[in-house]
């Protein structure tokens, strides 16, 4: 004896394959709301409000004003792999919108119970249907009163993954996340309106209303304590080193000497999309902290235009992290010009740089 007979191999039930997937894409509300809200922007939307309940572990609404859904597409709205946005691989390299996979609704139809309603311009009502993995429930699409534009949502998150739910955290710390996510992203589009509320509460935790310039919409994000003293790191770079060329365009506010923060932070977008980028920010706190008393944290909003084809989009959907080419000498670049901005505005004796 010693080995054991085998056991036979079955192929899984596909919607146990596209839960466990899902569970991968999606991991906490503010992933889904990302999702949601990307697709808002792709649709050309000019006011995304979100609602919420439990933080969003039993509701998460996205109501935008955007191109709408065709009825005839509603039926594939939630299925795997398919997408307005792109139509061959090639398209991926140019691809200027957020979404390219059509993974984002499916991921959420698979371990929620999501529900959409639409009304594309020429239509006459809106239409609401709901799907469950993958797609369009029995019942169809239904004529409903409505307004030119999207609403999607996703109830009950991980009703089906026990582990999931379970791993949810408190409705509070989720409704922070949420909030964080849609915040960053008021951030950078200036020209989008903003609302976030938890159902049932008649006031907004965040209102936004389209703002002429960043400063007034980060005040209206963040308050007057982080927009009193920002500096502007905006710059155009066409680098030739030795081995290399680059073209980098930075759009960035960042706070000065006078911001007292317990806690930085770093808000990053590569291409308008919202990434992380851990060298990038070691290397701007480096700044700072060779400039503020030790305990004050900055606050960094970065905006970073580079070739299409030298940033990595066709990455895991969940991977925040981003990689572009020239990393190295970018980061360099950004350092050395947030240093000279910070010590050009060191006019303010409460700046104390230590060499
Ligand atoms: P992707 O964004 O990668 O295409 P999604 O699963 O996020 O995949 O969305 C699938 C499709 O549903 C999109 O390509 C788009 O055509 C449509 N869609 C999703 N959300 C919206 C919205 N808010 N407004 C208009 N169309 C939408
Ligand atoms: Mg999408």
């Amino acid at each position: 004896d010693g080995a054991s007979t085998p056991r036979a191999i079955g192929r899984l039930p596909s919607d146990v394959v596209n839960r466990v997937a899902a569970g991968e894409v999606i991991h906490r509300p503010s992933n889904a709301l990302k999702e949601l809200v990307e697709n808002s922007l792709d649709a050309g939307a000019k006011s995304i409000a979100v609602t919420t309940r439990e933080g969003g572990n039993k509701l998460l609404r996205v109501q935008d004003d955007g191109h709408g859904v065709r009825i005839e597409d509603l039926p594939l709205l939630c299925e795997r792999h398919a997408t307005s946005k792109i139509e061959k691989f090639e398209d991926l390299a140019r691809c200027e919108s957020f979404g390219f996979r059509g993974e984002a609704l499916a991921s959420m139809s698979y371990v929620a119970h999501v529900s959409a309603t639409t009304m594309a311009a020429g239509a006459t009502h809106a239409t609401r249907a709901t799907y469950t993995d993958g797609k369009m429930d029995a019942e169809g699409a239904k004529p409903i009163a409505g307004v030119l534009g999207t609403t999607i949502s996703v109830e009950n998150l991980f009703y089906n993954v026990v582990t999931r739910r379970k791993a949810l955290k408190s409705a509070s710390e989720e409704y922070s996340k949420v909030l964080e996510v849609l915040q960053r992203y008021a951030a950078l589009r200036t020209d989008v309106a903003f609302t976030c509320r938890k159902h049932g509460e008649s006031r907004a935790t965040l209102h936004t209303p389209v703002a002429q310039s960043r400063v007034e919409r980060l005040q209206a994000i963040y308050g007057p304590t982080v927009a009193r003293d920002l500096k502007k790191l905006d710059f155009d770079s066409e680098l030739s080193k030795k081995k290399f060329d680059f073209k980098l365009q930075v759009d960035g506010l960042v706070s000065g000497g006078n911001y007292h923060s317990k806690k930085t932070t770093f808000i990053l977008f590569i291409n308008s999309r919202l990434v992380e980028c851990a060298p990038l920010k070691r290397a701007c706190e480096s700044v700072y902290a060779a400039i503020l008393p030790k305990a004050e944290k900055p606050f960094v909003f970065m905006h970073l235009r580079l070739p299409f084809e030298d940033v990595d989009v066709n990455v895991h959907p969940t991977k925040q992290e981003v990689h572009f080419l020239h990393q190295e000498a970018i980061v360099e670049l950004i350092q050395s010009k947030l240093e000279k901005i910070l010590l050009a505005t060191n006019s303010s004796r409460t700046f104390t740089v230590q060499t």
